[in-house]
């Protein structure tokens, strides 16, 4: 029961921290803001240096941003396993690394890249695709959210070029009165 506990709640953290990230601030980062295409999109940048090294406060508040979903579950999670809490945002923060490595040569390991595909888990060279071409290799942690991201990006786009035209005749309205 102890150690189902950790797993739970530190499967959980993972899930529902990469969940809200992607939802909440990725995705409507990627669709409404310049700020995170900007920091993790940028061809120079080395990315192991952007996601470990930094001091650029910029890219400290895009970590920052992306990784507030995963805190804010620590409340919950700690009333039930403080192990596994802590399991979780340890796991998280090495996966973080782990998945920007790929600026060395790294070739993931066959029999990990076997159980990360088992189990749906970003790999440093499924992640590098993101950086390269930001429509693709959605999930920072669990692939499965690839799909939805990109369906809840189509929706946010339409919203935003209604809300575009809706600004445009509006102005057209004014300038025509
Ligand atoms: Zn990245
Ligand atoms: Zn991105």
């Amino acid at each position: 029961m102890f150690v189902t506990k950790i797993i739970l709640v530190a499967t959980l953290l993972l899930f529902i921290g990469d969940f809200l990230s992607t939802f909440l601030y990725h995705v409507p980062e990627h669709v409404f803001g310049k700020f995170h295409t900007l920091v993790h999109h940028s061809k120079n940048r080395s990315f192991i240096h952007y996601a470990v090294l930094t001091r650029n406060p910029l890219v400290l508040l895009d970590g920052f941003l992306g990784a507030l979903p995963y805190f804010l579950f620590i409340p919950f999670g700690w009333q039930i396993s403080p192990i596994g809490t802590i399991v979780g945002i340890v796991l998280g923060e090495l996966h973080v690394i782990w998945r920007h490595v790929s600026i060395i040569n790294w070739q993931t390991p066959k029999a990990i890249a076997f159980v990360c595909k088992i189990f749906c888990i970003t790999t440093p060279e499924r992640h590098l695709l993101h950086h390269e071409d930001g429509n693709l290799a959605y999930g920072d942690i669990f692939t499965f959210f690839h799909r939805p991201a990109i369906a809840w990006m189509d929706f946010l786009i339409a919203v935003k070029k209604k809300y575009r035209r809706l600004q445009l005749s509006s102005s057209n309205n004014r300038s025509q009165a």
